[in-house]
Formats: C-alpha cells, sequence, structure tokens
C-alpha cells in the first residue's frame, strides 16, 4: 500500500477525532522514525514525550520479549512476580511511600482525584460531598468526562456535558488568584509544573513554591501531573525539581514505560496512599507484569543512559540557539530540558504550515494551539543530531518571508 492508501482507509474507517500529519510511519530506532516510503524523519515529538528513552529501545524491547511470552496478565485479583520490582524501583527513584498503577495518563489523574477527594473527607474532614480540587486555565490533564469537564479549551469540553462539580479553575502563574480561591473545603490543588498542550508554558519563578506554601497553610494536596514534564522532560527528574517542591501526589505516564506498552501510576506518602482500601479502587491492566517489568527497565535506561543530564544540557543549547534567531515570525522562543515551544506572532500564519515544511525536510514536529511548534525529541538525541535539527528548524523559521507564510 502507498502512504495516500493508508490515509484513505483510515479516514474512512475510523473516527476523526485527530489531524495528523500526512506521514505513515512503520519503524523507529532511537530518535529516528520511517515511512512506508522509505523516508526517514527525526521525530521531534516523542509521541508527546511518551518515547523520552528512544523509540524500539534495545533494551526495552528485550524486556518486552522477555516477559511477553512467560506471564503477561493476571489481575490483581492475583499477586505477580513483577509488581513488587517495580514499586520498589519506582519509589527509590522519586522518593515517595508508595505506588498505585494505571495505564493511560487519565485513569492515574482519575485515581489522583480521587485520592484526594477520599483524604478530604476521612482524613481532612470536609463534610460530604463538598471537596474542591483547584485547577489552571489552559489546563491538560487528558480526556475523561471528568477531566475535560473542568478543561478551558472550549473544544475539549464543550457538548461533553453534564460536568460534575467539585473544581475550580484559577488563572495559571497568578498567585493571587490562587491564594483567594483557598477556603477549608479545598482538597488539592492540582498542576502541570510546566503546561504541555497549552504551550510549554513555564509559570512565573516561585509558583509552585507559593502553591506548596499555600498547601500547608490550608492544609490541602499538592498534586503535580508530570505524565509530560516528568521523567526526565524538563533536565530533572521532576520538573518540581527546578522549584525545590516536593508535591503530596505526583502523577506519572507517558515515559514510564519508554513508549512500549501503556503505564501510569500515582505515588504519594502514606497518610495519602492508605486512604485507599480493598475494593476502593482498580483497573484490570493495572500493575501487570508485562508493563511493570518494561516499565523497570525503562526507568533503567533514563537513569543507566543520563537522560536527565542529557535533556538539561541539550536543552539550555537548542534554548539558547532557538532564542537568538533574529525572524519577524518568532514572538517567544521558552522551555525547559528538550521540551522547547516557539510561539509565533499571529502574522506568520499558524504553526502547522511550518511544521509541514520541517516534514519535507525530515523533521516531525507538531504545533500545539495554533501558533506554537513544540520541539520535544527523544531525550537520547546527540548533539550532532539536535545540530542537524537546529539547522533546519532556523531555516524553515527564517527564510520563510512572513508573506508567502501567511499565503
Ligand atoms: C498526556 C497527558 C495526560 C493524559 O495521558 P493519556 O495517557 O493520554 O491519558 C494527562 N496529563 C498530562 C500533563 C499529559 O501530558
Amino acid at each position: 500500500m502507498k502512504t495516500q492508501e493508508y490515509i484513505d482507509l483510515e479516514e474512512r474507517l475510523g473516527a476523526h477525532n485527530y489531524h495528523p500529519l500526512d506521514v505513515v510511519i512503520e519503524r523507529g530506532e532511537g530518535v529516528w522514525v520511517w515511512d512506508v516510503d522509505g523516508h526517514k524523519y527525526l521525530d521531534m515529538l516523542a509521541a508527546y514525550g511518551a518515547v523520552n528513552q528512544g523509540h524500539c529501545h534495545p533494551k526495552i524491547v528485550a524486556t518486552m520479549l522477555e516477559q511477553a511470552p512467560k506471564l503477561a496478565l493476571t489481575s490483581r485479583a492475583f499477586r505477580n512476580d513483577q509488581l513488587p520490582g517495580f514499586y520498589q524501583t519506582l519509589t527509590e527513584m522519586v522518593g515517595y511511600d508508595k505506588v498505585l498503577p494505571m495505564n493511560t495518563g487519565a485513569e492515574a489523574v482519575e485515581t489522583a482525584i480521587k485520592a484526594a477527594r477520599k483524604w478530604a473527607y476521612e482524613v481532612k474532614g470536609v463534610a460530604p460531598d463538598q471537596a474542591e480540587i483547584l485547577v489552571f486555565t489552559e489546563n491538560f490533564h487528558g480526556r475523561t468526562t471528568t477531566i475535560v469537564s473542568f478543561s478551558s479549551d472550549e473544544q475539549t469540553k464543550a457538548s461533553f456535558g453534564p460536568y460534575p462539580a467539585g473544581f475550580r479553575v484559577v488563572p495559571y502563574g497568578d498567585a493571587e488568584a490562587v491564594t483567594a480561591a483557598m477556603n477549608p473545603n479545598v482538597a488539592a490543588i492540582m498542576i502541570e509544573p510546566i503546561q504541555g498542550e497549552g504551550g510549554i508554558i513555564v509559570p512565573p519563578d516561585g509558583f509552585l513554591r507559593h502553591l506548596r506554601a499555600l498547601c500547608d497553610e490550608h492544609n490541602a494536596l499538592f498534586i503535580a501531573d508530570e505524565i509530560q514534564s516528568g521523567l526526565g522532560r524538563t533536565g530533572r527528574l521532576l520538573a518540581v525539581e527546578h522549584e525545590g517542591v516536593r508535591p503530596d501526589i505526583v502523577i506519572l505516564g507517558k515515559a514510564l514505560s519508554g513508549g512500549m506498552y501503556p503505564v501510569s501510576a500515582i505515588v504519594a506518602d502514606d497518610a495519602v496512599m492508605n486512604v485507599f482500601k480493598p475494593g476502593d479502587h482498580g483497573s484490570t491492566y493495572g500493575g501487570n507484569p508485562l508493563g511493570t517489568k518494561v516499565a523497570v527497565t525503562a526507568l533503567e535506561v533514563l537513569r543507566d543512559e543520563k537522560l536527565v543530564e542529557n535533556s538539561d544540557e541539550l536543552g539550555r543549547y537548542a534554548l539558547e540557539r532557538l532564542q537568538a534567531l533574529d525572524t519577524p515570525n518568532i514572538k517567544e522562543v521558552r522551555g525547559r530540558g528538550l521540551w522547547i515551544g516557539v510561539e509565533l506572532n499571529p502574522e506568520a500564519g499558524g504553526a502547522r504550515r511550518f511544521c509541514e515544511a520541517l516534514m519535507k525536510r525530515g523533521l516531525l514536529c507538531k504545533e500545539t494551539h495554533t501558533h506554537t511548534i513544540r520541539l520535544a525529541p527523544p531525550l537520547t538525541i546527540t548533539r550532532e543530531e539536535l545540530d542537524w535539527a537546529l539547522e533546519h528548524i532556523e531555516a524553515v523559521l527564517a527564510d520563510v518571508p512572513v508573506a508567502a507564510a501567511v499565503g
């Protein structure tokens, strides 16, 4: 089949809930992917940060091949021999007492919401059904009906009501607004330490520390959704480390399994996690031996290959180079680690055409919102590969005349 045939079949038989670039990928290795016509591309999206360890990392693949024929799923009705090792590796790495495993990011977010509410009623003493969770403008926490109910993006939320109560949206980065929103019913503040889908938005310095102090003062939980920002993406294991903040609950997903298998989790200390009793919450696939063994290897790869350090070092370098660009197309370049948003001026005609121009040069990027190009390669990228990518990005951003881009 040729590219167009795959696309036609997909469009005819699948729901149109995505608008992908028209590239049909059949193979991946490290930072590179190949399409069905044999074209090679550098993947600058890394599945929204799920393949921080690079495509088909040989060690993660080997673990998958080792475990798959042995035991894949028991459900949590029985114990399996891989789950305890996953708990051990993860708790030691992130420094929390306990783990609750799920599969997708949205499920882990739901798990954090349930933990916070149960904690509010059973530990803090909030009156029944009165718990509130503060969330932020331009948040992205997933796609369940509860989660989209507090999205500030119209398309994400509209037509999926009626919406559940108990969430209040406050402006991201606005310390005074959050202070004013605090009240005795607040169970938790839930935040992305850097907003990914929002356009790689870094909050003002001190904002996360302010939230931590508010939570301490009002006996509320600090929940960090690190599904995309965590596990090295920002040049730290967790993005909250940039402000030296320790959340009460950290939500992980995406790179937790290096793109090989859906594995997510929340981590927290006993004071929070012990609110869960047998039967309170669960998932058929959550904590399965295949996923958890894959996740252990994915975490070992992050540590052994110093991917957090690489993200920090190469991220600084890339950010400096892009911030030095002088072109009327660019409004702002921002980010942390290998997670960079290039926001274009409205006159530049939208980010998508730049992504399409980069695709022709062998780079796969994805716009976020209309005007921001998101750059997030696998953290295994080398300086040489990054230089190659930056040359093309610089050329596309600088050479495309604004008038032509508006077209
Ligand atoms: C991707 C993402 C999610 C949702 O994860 P899924 O696996 O797609 O359900 C939640 N929060 C953040 C910050 C994310 O980036």
